[in-house]
């Protein structure tokens, strides 16, 4: 079985001090649920004082975004190799990335490559806009997606994937659990196509776009979803552990 994994992507929300205070009120709660992989996302400037928090603990960290390149004159820039030291994950190619800073497929696949060079695993995102999937292209596009941000990638690397349809993203209209199960299939299928069966079988695939407490077990209870990418409700103590708990009680080994 694999095993369950709920992030919360912070964005570009909280400053050091309402970090480690956020940390803080969730920490007792979020270490004792260790049947689910927990990963909190905060901006870069909080990463080292959250690892102190949850230093020794199953809670793991993960950046928000990095820049493909180990070292040099990038002005501005995060290498892997800089946070490798910091956290365990790094969330790749988010809608909010390729819309705002115009990171293409071909961006995205460096990133996926250079992370895991440098011993990262990378949080994969992809998703469809409204206008594509009132088109009829979702599929087309989760295809072109899947296949260019893997492009060169082995089958035995170890990454997450997370299906985020873009108009659910911070909307309150998340997918339903049924068709985001659906898609979460197809994706696998053409994960299958890539690496085969077994492969694709043992890649963690999440669903992200509005996830509350009030919808996370309609998407929980889905064989094919593992999990979900949390964005606004993971700024909340009581939402963020809520929905780990349960996605504890839902997916029992
Ligand atoms: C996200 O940013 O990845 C996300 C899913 O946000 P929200 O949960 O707020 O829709």
């Amino acid at each position: 079985m694999r095993k369950p994994f709920i992030a919360g992507n912070w964005k570009m929300n909280t400053n050091i001090s309402e970090a480690v205070a956020l940390v803080s009120e969730m920490f007792d709660d979020l270490n004792c649920i260790e049947s689910v992989d927990r990963v909190i996302c905060p901006p870069f400037i909080s990463l080292q004082p959250i690892k102190e928090i949850i230093w020794g603990t199953s809670i793991e960290l993960g950046a928000q975004n990095m820049y493909c390149k180990a070292k040099g004159a990038f002005t501005g820039e995060i290498s892997p190799v800089m946070l490798k030291s910091l956290c365990k994950y790094v969330i790749i190619g988010h809608s909010e990335r390729r819309q705002y800073f115009f990171e293409t497929d071909l961006v995205v696949n460096e990133k996926v490559k250079s992370a895991l060079a440098a011993g990262l695993l990378p949080i994969l995102c992809i998703g469809e806009t409204l206008e594509e999937n009132e088109a009829g292209k979702t599929s087309d596009v989760l295809s072109r997606q899947v296949k260019a941000g893997l492009q060169d990638i082995s089958a035995e690397k170890e990454f997450v994937l997370a299906y985020e349809p873009i108009w659910a993203i911070g909307t309150g209209k998340a997918a339903t659990g049924q068709k985001a199960s659906q898609t979460i299939g197809f994706i696998r299928d053409n994960l299958a196509a890539i690496w085969g069966n077994e492969n694709a079988e043992s890649v963690r695939i999440l669903y992200g776009g509005s996830v509350s407490g009030s919808n996370i077990a309609e998407f929980i209870k889905e064989p094919q979803i593992d999990g979900a990418l949390v964005g606004g409700a993971s700024l909340k103590a009581k939402d963020f552990i809520d929905i780990v708990r349960q996605t504890a009680a839902l997916k029992q080994p």
